[in-house]
């Protein structure tokens, strides 16, 4: 009865947030600027000895979205839940719902999760939610996972799947999954260790701000259709629009509320997850609820079917193109640097194709100004998870200029 709605979304989220015992006390904010006035902000330190970790990770993108279909495994039904691309924090429990919403159609009382990233964890907290029993089988616990390594906003369209082969329907599932996620993270704002946070973001440049407007590319004929890869931006689905009511849009600043060392700058607000604590809080309530935690590597899927449990739910991202030799899978290759905390300057910046994100676990750098022409493009096709220390070292000589002293104002 609960399942699909917003207000069951509300709910998971409170009860999703039920391990942490009681609210944050609330800080005193400052108050907003006065018309005319500069806004005052702690300059982050984005130099070299402040960089404490380097990650990087592969999205798994699908050109038709998430796979959320079914199969039988001989007497075992197992409901697939991965390939979520760069929206696998963002569409977690929208897409749990969803799976779960197939797996309950044959009433099961204990099922099997398959995987514990973000997809796997959230699936299996959502499933005692709704009064099952449920076991993580896993060959990894979430902070060894892939989801540990990506930067943690919420970007519920961020290649998530391309237009043509996902098609029109496509959209509508999207937008019940983002809508019932939003739904779930807005009852983590403000719990102690800030699982969830907003803080704001703010885009900079040196030139009068534009909407770059993509087009495809004439001289590219080819496509995912013909090459089983995209081969430009424009074939990725954008549907961001779709959910534009709910989530906080960029405003332009008067040239004297910029904090920067640029001419220009928008601001927004943007939601984020923060590993640490978000993991903890899920975990929390999956062993306060009684899950249990199996470690184990499972080579093919028929040894899905020797569980005890009848329903599985198989959730492991990446993993998937091997393991279920789901060959759909194309690698995302992206890379975080991270600064150590900086509690103090909590706040985002975009210059130059390079972002830095203060966040509780530390401040996540991302550099895609090498070849911003490719768009949705970059990393696609590319599995090398070593990283690049020189990318994140170029991402900080960008971005540094941003916060020079001259241009502070008091
Ligand atoms: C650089 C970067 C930044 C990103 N930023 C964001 C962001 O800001 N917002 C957002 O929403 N998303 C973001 N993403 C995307 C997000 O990280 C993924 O969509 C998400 O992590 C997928 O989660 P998952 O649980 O499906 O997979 P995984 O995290 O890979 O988890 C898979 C699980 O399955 C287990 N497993 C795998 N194989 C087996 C096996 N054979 N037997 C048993 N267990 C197995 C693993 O141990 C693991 O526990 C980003 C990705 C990258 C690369």
């Amino acid at each position: 009865m609960l399942r699909g709605s917003l207000g069951a979304a509300a709910l998971v989220g409170l009860q999703a947030c039920a391990s942490a015992t009681k609210l944050a006390q609330t800080s005193a904010a400052p108050p907003p600027p006065l018309p005319g006035k500069s806004i005052s902000l702690v300059p982050l330190r984005v130099s070299l000895d402040q960089l404490i970790d380097l990650k990087c990770c592969l999205r798994p993108l699908r050109a038709a979205g998430p796979n959320l279909g079914t199969e039988m495994v001989r007497d075992t039904l197992v409901v697939h839940n991965y390939g979520h691309g760069g929206s696998g924090w963002s569409l977690s429990w929208g897409s749990a719902d969803v799976a779960l919403g197939k797996a309950l159609t044959v009433f099961p009382k204990e099922i099997a999760v398959i995987g514990c990233g973000i997809i796997g964890l959230t699936t299996a907290v959502l499933a005692q939610q709704y009064g099952l029993k449920v076991t993580i089988y896993s060959r990894d616990p979430i902070q060894r996972s892939r989801s540990f390594r990506a930067s943690g906003s919420f970007t519920p369209s961020s290649r998530i799947a391309l237009a043509e082969p996902a098609g029109p329907a496509f959209g509508d599932l999207w937008e019940q999954m983002a809508r019932f996620s939003w739904k779930a993270f807005r009852t983590c704002l403000g719990l102690p260790g800030k699982p969830v946070e907003f803080t704001e973001s703010y885009g900079l440049s040196d030139t009068p701000p534009q909407r770059r407007v993509w087009t495809p590319d004439p001289a590219i004929t080819d496509s995912y259709a013909t090459k089983g890869t995209p081969l430009q931006h424009t074939e990725f689905a954008h549907l961001d629009e779709r959910i534009r009511d709910i989530v906080p849009q960029s405003v332009a600043l008067a040239p004297e509320e910029i904090p920067f060392n640029v001419p220009y700058a928008t601001r927004t607000s943007q939601m984020h997850f923060n590993f640490s604590s978000y993991a903890h809080m899920l975990q929390s309530e999956f062993f306060g609820r009684g899950g249990q935690y199996v470690m184990r590597d499972f080579a093919t899927p028929a040894q899905f079917a020797d569980l005890k449990e009848k329903v599985v739910i198989h959730c492991t991202g990446y993993a998937a193109r091997d393991l279920i030799n789901d060959q759909t899978v194309i690698p995302v290759r992206g890379q975080t640097g991270w600064l150590v905390p900086q509690p103090e300057a909590n706040y985002g910046v975009r210059y130059k194709n390079v972002s830095v994100l203060s966040k509780a676990d530390g401040v996540v750098v991302q550099n895609n100004s090498s070849t911003p022409e490719l768009g949705d493009m970059l990393g696609v096709g590319n599995s090398m998870e070593l990283v690049n220390r020189a990318d994140t070292e170029a991402a900080l000589k960008i971005i540094a200029p941003v916060f020079a002293p001259a241009a502070r104002q008091a």
